[in-house]
């Protein structure tokens, strides 16, 4: 089952996120019919920002990681109850023999945007360390934000299907509070140097909750949130309504004389249909 969990140290010298996302990433993958290779580096992505997702204050922010690379342009997006949507440039995209997954992005640059509501919203930029996700949203953390900072995401795909279907994935983060003492964040980085990899963790039938106690091993955990990640987008037809509505006298005209009008969203797939007739009367044309 899909789930994160929020903890911070009894000390409260560092806060932390582990989840489990197999079925938001299948959803998505299947909505999109990802490559194996952009269901992994999708996993990561939408995995990291459920996260951090749950970290925000309240309802109506809301926190975007956008990775624009050479081949790929990949942005997730993740409110706080874990919701999150995405989407891709090129959803089949595979690595050619001997490149890495990071290839898919290769020299690039990972933005982050905080949305916090209202008139306020952050952003910040870094190059793409390597574009496998994991090091490169622990690179924005550590240099941007300047916060001490370890992430790691896991994919797994089922290698018995012939489609390379999506088997697990999850991750977890571990930030630590300013002022954290020195002796403690290298207790922390040899708690972090010893963990199997995600995806090994999860195979062996470890939770969200085993994760944080692994990564936190030795330190007092006290879990403060539960959220369930899912893949969720807001659009409706009332929404595609309102933006056909917003068309030009030019492109409205064109629209009503096609006998159907599909609109798509890139968010989520979903394709909403018109008739000739809906769009003039939508319009209010004769
Ligand atoms: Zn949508």
């Amino acid at each position: 089952m899909d789930r994160i969990t929020r903890a911070v140290s009894g000390d409260k010298r560092f806060f932390a996120a582990a989840a489990v996302t197999g079925e938001a990433l299948k959803d998505a993958a299947e909505r999109f019919s990802f490559s194996p290779a952009v269901s992994v580096l999708f996993g990561r992505a939408m995995t990291a920002a459920a996260m951090l997702g749950v970290t925000l204050k309240s309802g109506g922010e809301s926190i975007a990681l956008k990775f624009e690379g050479e081949h790929e342009k990949m942005t997730v997006v993740a409110n706080e109850k874990g919701e999150v949507k995405g989407t891709v440039s090129e959803p089949l995209w595979m690595p050619k023999e001997g490149e890495s997954l990071g290839s898919a992005f290769g020299k690039g640059t990972l933005t982050v945007m905080r949305d916090l509501g209202l008139k306020e919203a952050y952003s910040g930029k870094i190059d793409l360390k390597s574009g496998e996700i994991a090091d490169d949203v622990t690179e924005y953390f550590q240099k941007s934000e300047q916060t001490p900072f370890c992430c790691s995401l896991g994919v797994l795909l089922d290698t018995k299907s012939e489609s390379l279907a999506v088997k697990s994935a999850g991750g977890f983060f571990v930030s630590a509070m300013p002022g954290c003492e020195e002796e403690l964040l290298k207790r922390l980085d040899e708690n972090i140097a010893v963990l199997p990899p995600v995806s090994a963790m999860l195979e062996s039938g470890m939770d969200d909750v085993d994760i944080l106690k692994a990564a936190l091993h030795g330190f007092d955990l006290k879990i403060t949130e539960r959220a369930t990640p899912k893949y969720r987008c807001d659009c409706s037809r009332k929404k595609v309504s309102a933006m056909l509505l917003s068309l030009g006298k030019e492109d409205r005209e064109k629209i009503a004389e096609d006998p159907y009008t599909e609109v798509v969203c890139h968010w989520c797939n979903a394709r909403y249909r018109f008739t000739s007739d809906e769009v003039k009367k939508l319009y209010g044309m004769k």
